[in-house]
């Protein structure tokens, strides 16, 4: 009988000595790396826990900048969602084309169905702030910085898409002054402003049409990329199709703002005429 029970513990032991020794080889096994993915963990800065937190959704998933098909332009679309970015939408989507939505907080928890189809639809997507109060939005650097982090996290709480893009209220002339600048820059924001202003919002007619496309037209003799300020209101949606087709008729084609494009922004010699206003 002791033998018996002896043998028992034997067998035991061994089958744990086994257990044991597959357990630490396996785990020595998933410490290697293969050569070819050495290198992303190593930019990784070591944060990799082995649990990484669910995926966000990569805003630049569809990666429109690959195919090369004409003079690219970005149509930015400010202070949306609203009853009419269905219809923007739409025009956008007959004509096969992408443009950023630089929205507000209130109108993105307003409209989420708006900002769920805007990305699925493959549009860049950035914060415009919450009040659209410059006495608010730049009352100091904190109040910017707290305006576009709520934006930030409205938006990725509806879409799962974390975005940097940022256009501040009325742009970043006059008001954004370097320290506001560096605070946000600090954050990880990218800011944008416009070359091509469509006046959309003042003209509130046709005529946005014409302003537009001889502001891009003088833009193209300078080789640089147009960066169109439009908004997302009901007139600038009445007559988009008609600058598309210009553009279309034109050789460009308009794409979305992707988190790697190189921001633009303002230079004093180009709006520092407003600050005397
Ligand atoms: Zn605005």
């Amino acid at each position: 009988m002791k033998k018996l029970i002896l043998a028992i513990i034997l067998l035991v032991i061994i089958i744990s000595l086994l257990l044991w020794g597959n357990h630490h080889i396996t785990g020595t096994r998933s410490q290697v790396t293969p050569p070819d993915e050495t290198a992303s963990a190593g930019s990784d800065n070591g944060t990799n826990s082995g649990h990484p937190n669910l995926p966000l959704i990569d805003p630049d998933a569809d990666d429109d900048e690959a195919v090369d098909d004409g003079k690219a332009i970005y149509l930015t679309f400010d202070d949306g969602p609203s009853s009419v970015s269905g219809e923007i939408l739409d025009i956008l989507k007959e004509y096969k084309v992408k443009a950023t939505f630089f929205m507000l907080e209130p109108h993105m928890k307003k409209y989420p169905e708006m900002l769920k189809r805007m990305v699925k639809e493959g549009h860049g997507v950035g914060m415009h702030g919450v009040t659209h109060d410059k006495n608010k939005f730049y009352h100091s650097e904190q109040t910017a910085l707290d305006e576009m982090i709520k934006g930030q996290s409205a938006l990725e709480s509806i879409t799962g898409v974390k975005t940097e893009l940022i256009r501040t209220p009325y742009g970043s002339i006059p008001y954004l002054l370097d320290s506001y600048r560096k605070v946000l820059n600090e954050q990880g924001f990218k800011l944008w402003d416009w070359n091509v202003d469509s006046s959309d919002w003042a003209l509130s007619s046709h005529k946005y049409i014409n302003v537009t496309i001889k502001q891009i037209k003088h833009i193209e003799q300078s080789g640089t990329t147009p960066i169109v300020l439009l908004h997302d209101q009901a007139v600038t949606a009445q007559y988009l199709h008609e600058l598309l087709d210009y553009l279309k008729a034109n050789g460009y084609t308009p794409k979305k703002i992707r988190q790697d494009t190189k921001p633009y922004s303002f230079t004093c010699y180009d709006r520092c005429r407003h600050v005397k206003e």
